[in-house]
């Protein structure tokens, strides 16, 4: 026994103390008495190794725990900053690296660089070769850029479907068009994708920041650079001035004006001839759709059909040519002025082409107006039919139900093979006005239109002749067997009310 007063009592309730407070390395001394109390204590120090033991594997694995979750987070931060698919920057990390660029400042004075760029045939690949291969070539187009940059300080960012940009911060403005022109060459080289070899040009504007300058602020700058750029047409490079945001400005005012002008008619159509050359009889007309701006006078469509394709406004404006088109036809029609042999031709746009609604609009201009779907033919690019996806091809089908014509226009400038051209549902081709320029000056001329003649018609096809500007032009086209032509030498684009007079002429000079 012990006695109540043994000073091992008093050891062991601070021992116990320590343990609980926590500290479970300390353990209590044992005496040589070897009593009960004794064994109390080593019974104590043993729990206390155990829980020693226990608590340093907790430990141990609460550690692990944190490691793997703290891993994980940073795999999140860096996922938040990376665009999945090419494993390049997101527009998160760019802006990042613009603005840390911003905030440090250059050596020279001179701020970051950065480089803005859109692929520019990347939607056509997109759509007629389908979505994987698009994704390969954007992830071949990243390697590229990577690899024409200083891996050590650029930063390569996709921003979102086909633009990339590239920021540079220690670059001189001439280093960075030197690298961009270097990325534009890069780009030159075909892109392998299963089956097929592509070729993707681009389109880049260059900002070069100054202190202070919000990194926000270089991007719309090198924006308005890049748009510069695709205006000019493809592998471009332009630098951002102060101007560039004027023209933009007005650009845009152009754009609202042209969707105020489809809404109000502030469009009107041209049509111009086209003759059966045997007679000289008007077959038919092509309609050509003319913008009288209200302070800029007449614009020719060359220069807002694109316009409107880049503004998402061509399908209005297909339409409105649709049914003023169809609605001019059915007047003369009501006037007696043409008979049922005479058809409109009206030219849609790729857009068109791609929207199942365009042909419920054909079907329903048809409708409202009575007219009947022969006397009108769609006139389609080389390129739109060709570079097209299924769903054209079902839309060209869906078109050809509805009964009205279809023509191949600018025939001889696209790519359509021949085999290729025979099953496509197309009635005829509209032989570009380039094929038959050099008719009346160049010897070989006529020969070439032979060829060409004998081979749309070996598709079972018919061909109209475009661009006709001499009476020896005509006259060589008729004595090679060609049926039908347009072009100056008969009728420059005229406005409808001008239509009656020459339907009466040239019914003149056809019966004479
Ligand atoms: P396109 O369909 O090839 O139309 C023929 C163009 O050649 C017309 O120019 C016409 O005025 C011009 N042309 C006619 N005969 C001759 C000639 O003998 N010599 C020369 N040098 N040129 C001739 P325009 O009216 O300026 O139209 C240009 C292009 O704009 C058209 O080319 C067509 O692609 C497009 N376009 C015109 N109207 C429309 C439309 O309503 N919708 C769409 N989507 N595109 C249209
Ligand atoms: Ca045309
Ligand atoms: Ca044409």
């Amino acid at each position: 026994m012990f006695a109540d007063d043994d000073p091992r009592l008093s050891h062991l309730l601070e021992g116990i103390v320590r343990l609980a407070s926590g500290d479970l390395s300390s353990r209590i001394e044992v005496s040589d008495a070897r009593d009960e109390l004794d064994a109390i204590i080593m019974g104590t120090n043993l729990l206390a190794e155990d829980l020693q033991i226990i608590y340093e594997e907790l430990e141990q694995r609460v550690q692990v725990r944190t490691q793997l979750l703290h891993e994980a987070h940073l795999e999140m931060q860096k996922m938040a900053m990376q665009d999945p698919l090419t494993g390049l920057a997101n527009r998160s990390a760019l802006i990042e690296a613009l603005r840390t660029a911003l905030d440090a400042g250059s050596a020279t004075g001179e701020g970051p660089a950065i480089l803005l760029m859109d692929l520019d045939a990347f939607k056509s690949i997109n759509d007629s070769m389908g979505h994987t291969a698009g994704d390969q070539v954007l992830i071949t187009v990243g390697e590229r850029i990577r690899s024409a940059v200083r891996s050590t300080t650029d930063v390569v960012a996709r921003l979102g479907g086909d633009e990339f940009a590239i920021v540079m911060p220690e670059a001189s403005p001439d280093q960075a068009v030197i690298v961009g022109h270097r990325i534009l060459a890069a780009l030159k080289r075909p892109i392998e994708i299963p089956g097929r070899s592509v070729r993707c040009g681009a389109s880049m504007g260059l900002s070069v920041g100054s202190a202070g300058q919000a990194p926000e602020d270089m991007l719309m700058e090198a924006d308005v650079a890049m748009y510069a750029s695709k205006a000019e047409g493809q592998n471009r490079l332009h630098r951002f001035e102060p101007a560039l945001l004027l023209m933009r400005r007005l650009r845009s005012q152009l754009v609202d004006d042209l969707r105020a002008a489809i809404k109000t008619d502030g469009l009107m159509l041209h049509y111009q001839p086209v003759v059966e050359l045997a007679t000289g009889r008007i077959e038919g007309v092509e309609a050509l759709v003319r913008w009288n701006h209200p302070t800029r006078g007449f614009i020719m469509p060359d220069e807002f059909i694109p316009l409107a394709e880049e503004a998402g406004l061509i399908s209005e404006l297909g339409l409105w040519v649709l049914r003023a088109a169809v609605h001019q036809l059915r007047d003369w029609i009501d006037d007696s002025l043409v008979d049922s042999r005479f058809s409109v031709r009206i030219n849609i746009s790729a857009t068109d082409l791609q929207s199942l609604q365009f042909i419920e609009d054909v079907r329903n201009v048809l409708k409202e107006t009575g007219v009947r779907p022969e006397q009108v033919v769609l006139e389609l690019t080389e390129v739109a039919i060709v570079k097209g996806n299924e769903l054209d091809r079902y839309s060209l089908g869906g078109l050809r139900g509805l009964g009205v014509g279809i023509e191949i226009d600018d025939f001889g400038t696209g790519y359509s093979s021949i085999s290729y051209l025979r099953r496509l549902p197309v009635d005829r081709v509209k032989v570009d006005r380039s094929l038959i320029s050099g008719l009346g000056t160049d010897p070989g001329q006529p020969e070439l239109v032979a060829a060409v003649l004998q081979l749309v018609r070996a598709c079972g096809l018919e061909a109209v002749w475009e661009g006709v500007e001499t009476a020896e032009q005509a006259e060589i086209l008729r004595g090679l067997g060609c049926l039908s032509a347009q072009g100056y030498y008969f009728s420059r684009p005229v406005p409808p009310e001008q239509i009656p007079l020459l339907l009466a002429d040239r019914a003149e000079s056809a019966n004479p």
